[in-house]
């Protein structure tokens, strides 16, 4: 609970504890409610009883109080006498002969019935004297009542109870022993994912990540730790990950840094001379430092979707003739022949630097890993909203196994290749991040003749401002759909 006073309840240290008081609770209260009602209802059968002795004490009487003739007897008074109760005869009219008792039903009993009941405290019953057929007169029998009344009643429950009280205590006993016992196996149950998951949370966050919690019910808890485990297992992975990371991070590092020691140890050392060579590939070296922290910061920039994206209708074959002269610049007469094959009238709806971006990583991985004697082209299909850009190139292609893998983070398919051509191994994750932040999905196959083939989906940009309130931005679309109308410009 927050703040505010803790319930009772909640001061209990363990669940266990709480369902076993609970239960314990429950079951006194049960016996309680149970002795309590079988008290009443023996008191009923007890003033049954009680009255019907009565009655029988009246018969009696009756019987010796008058003659045959149905005459008050002579020894009235030593009859009435041997009744241990208060005892009243009245003769047939309703004066008094014996006893000051005032019934309050003497004329029902005058008129022969037989009654019992109870008045001002008192327990009664009268029957009626007949001899032959005629009613002589009536006898009562009457008794202080202890019973009468709430507290009466009460008092006699409680009378009852004093009397079995040890048989009461004993299945007390026994009732609470019983629900301890099942309180104990229940809760053992029930809490058993709690207490797993609390030790598997403790190795946690010591760092171990396999520890996982055995889901044996279907209830809350085996729900909770079905929750439980599918986090441990994203906890892992992203864990994994971030090891992965720190060691490829630290592994790329170090290759430009020990080359520029080594470089600069054998300056010291006088064993190569600071000629422009030399310096050339220390310059490379660090420039390769340099490109690597560079893109490493885009990445996670990106990753971290920190980088706001400047929507705006871009024209595509320009942008590429763009790029992959940039890209061929400085490659000598021995690079691949490139054609541009994209329709000079798509327009996409893309951040124009980003896009850059991609296409320059396409472009540039094609034109190092392509002979001089194969092609690289770049072209674009539109289907409904979307714009499918693809590179292929005729170089040795990517194996089948390494396909799924290529936009991961330093995964190079031959490392060494890569490395010589001052490959990072990022640039195709960057690419994905770009991609994907742009709502779109890019992929790689092997093309049919051989090489490889790139391909991305941009949105195509909305129809020109007026036509569609100036849309700008496209809503990043599950399943490569996109949002936003297709526009493509008129042919020049
Ligand atoms: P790098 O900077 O090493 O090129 P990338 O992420 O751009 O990193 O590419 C990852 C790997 O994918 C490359 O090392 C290479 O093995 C493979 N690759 C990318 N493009 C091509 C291509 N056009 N032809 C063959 N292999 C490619």
């Amino acid at each position: 609970m927050s703040g505010g006073a803790m319930r009772p309840l909640d001061r209990l240290p363990s669940i266990r504890a709480k369902l076993g008081s609970v239960i314990v609770f429950a079951v006194a209260v049960t016996i309680m409610i149970m002795y309590l009602t079988v008290g009443f209802a023996l008191r009923t059968y007890e003033q049954t009883r009680e009255s019907q002795a009565l009655q029988g004490e009246a018969q009696t009487v009756a019987a010796l109080a008058f003659t045959s003739a149905g005459v008050p007897s002579s020894n009235l008074g030593r009859v009435v006498d041997r009744v241990p109760n208060q005892t009243s005869v009245f003769d047939a009219s309703g004066r008094p002969l014996v006893g000051s008792y005032q019934p309050p039903t003497l004329d029902r009993v005058l008129r022969g019935y037989t009654d019992f009941g109870l008045a001002k405290g008192h327990r009664y019953a009268g029957v009626p004297v007949f001899r032959g057929s005629a009613l002589v007169g009536a006898v009562y029998v009457s008794r202080r009542d202890v019973g009468s009344g709430i507290g009466g009643a009460a008092l006699t429950t409680l009378a009852l109870l004093r009397t079995v009280w040890w048989q009461l205590l004993a299945a007390g006993a026994i009732s609470a022993f019983i629900a301890l016992a099942l309180a104990r196996i229940l809760a053992r149950g029930m809490t058993q994912p709690i207490r797993e998951m609390a030790g598997a949370a403790e190795r946690m966050a010591t760092g171990d990540y396999q520890a996982r919690v055995k889901v044996h019910t279907r209830d809350e808890l085996g729900r909770l730790a079905g929750s439980f485990n599918r986090m441990a297992g994203e906890l892992e992975g992203v864990e994994r990950l971030r090891r992965e990371l720190v060691a490829n991070v630290s592994h790329e590092l170090k290759t430009p840094i020990s080359a520029l020691r080594a470089h600069l140890e054998n300056l010291l050392d006088g064993v190569e001379e600071p000629n422009p060579e030399t310096l050339q590939i220390m310059l490379e070296q660090s420039e390769r430092l340099t490109r690597l922290v560079e893109e490493l910061l885009d990445l996670s920039r990106l990753e971290a979707g920190d980088v706001p994206l400047q929507l705006e209708p871009v024209g595509l074959r320009a942008l590429v003739e763009q790029v992959g002269r940039e890209v061929s610049v400085g490659r000598g007469s021995e690079r691949p022949a490139f054609r541009n094959e994209v329709n000079a009238s798509v327009e996409v709806n893309a951040d124009r630097e980003r896009l850059h971006q991609v296409l320059f990583n396409l472009l540039d991985n094609a034109f190092r890993f392509t002979p001089g004697d194969g092609s690289v082209v770049a072209s674009a299909s539109i289907r409904d909203s979307t714009c499918e850009v693809a590179v292929e190139d005729t170089g040795p292609g990517i194996p089948a196994e390494h396909l799924p893998f290529v936009f991961e983070r330093f995964y190079r398919v031959s490392s060494s290749r890569s490395r010589d051509d001052g490959g990072t191994g990022i640039g195709l994750a960057i690419s994905r991040s770009i991609v994907e932040a742009h709502g779109g999905r890019i992929r790689v196959e092997q093309r049919p003749g051989g090489g490889s083939r790139f391909v991305f989906e941009v949105a195509v940009a909305p129809p020109a401002a007026g036509q569609d309130g100036g849309r700008r931005f496209a809503e990043p679309a599950q399943g490569g759909v996109y949002a936003g109308g297709a526009r493509v410009k008129e042919e020049a």
